[in-house]
């Protein structure tokens, strides 16, 4: 099980922050824009509440680099001024649901993904673990994730 007050950086660690609670949900994004944007494979997304975020009281201000998305929507992501790393992402300027980049915590190696999606643009050589719930496109939110995590996710959205 994931700790609370999880702890994390930038690559050249001027940025650093703190989680206040558990992720809400894991995903392992193989969506194009994803691979693009981190020139990688995927994108390993923690979905947690802004409020959980907590920069360290010396931490530069990031910087927001606003992109598009397919739907029209801005899409902020959330970067360190000195080494530019993403460390979370804003989809759609809700203001109040991070997408933060697993990666980028310290303990990064423990967050495994509840949900593989967009997995019809998985490069063909990724093989995901036996039993890995994932999905062509998007899922049902309601069918995946637990009770809990919908209902914090309630608090923050409604449910929109
Ligand atoms: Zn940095
Ligand atoms: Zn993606």
């Amino acid at each position: 099980m994931i700790d609370a007050n999880l702890t994390g950086s930038c690559f050249c660690g001027q940025v650093r922050y703190r989680l206040t609670r558990p992720p809400m949900f894991v995903h392992c994004c193989h969506c194009r824009d994803c691979q693009k944007q981190t020139g990688s494979a995927f994108a390993i997304n923690i979905l947690i509440e802004r409020s959980c975020v907590v920069l360290a009281d010396a931490a530069p201000a990031p910087v927001c680099v606003t992109v598009k998305t397919d739907s029209g929507r801005p899409h902020d992501i959330t970067r360190c001024p000195e080494c530019q790393t993403a460390l979370w992402s804003d989809y759609g300027r809700r203001g109040v649901l991070l997408f933060l980049r697993a990666s980028t915590l310290d303990a990064g190696a423990e967050i495994v993904p509840d949900v593989h999606i967009f997995t019809r643009s998985k490069l063909p050589w990724v093989t995901l673990p036996q039993g890995a719930r994932s999905f062509d496109e998007y899922y049902d939110m309601r069918k995946e994730w637990p009770s809990a995590s919908l209902a914090r996710r309630a608090a923050i959205l409604g449910d929109g």
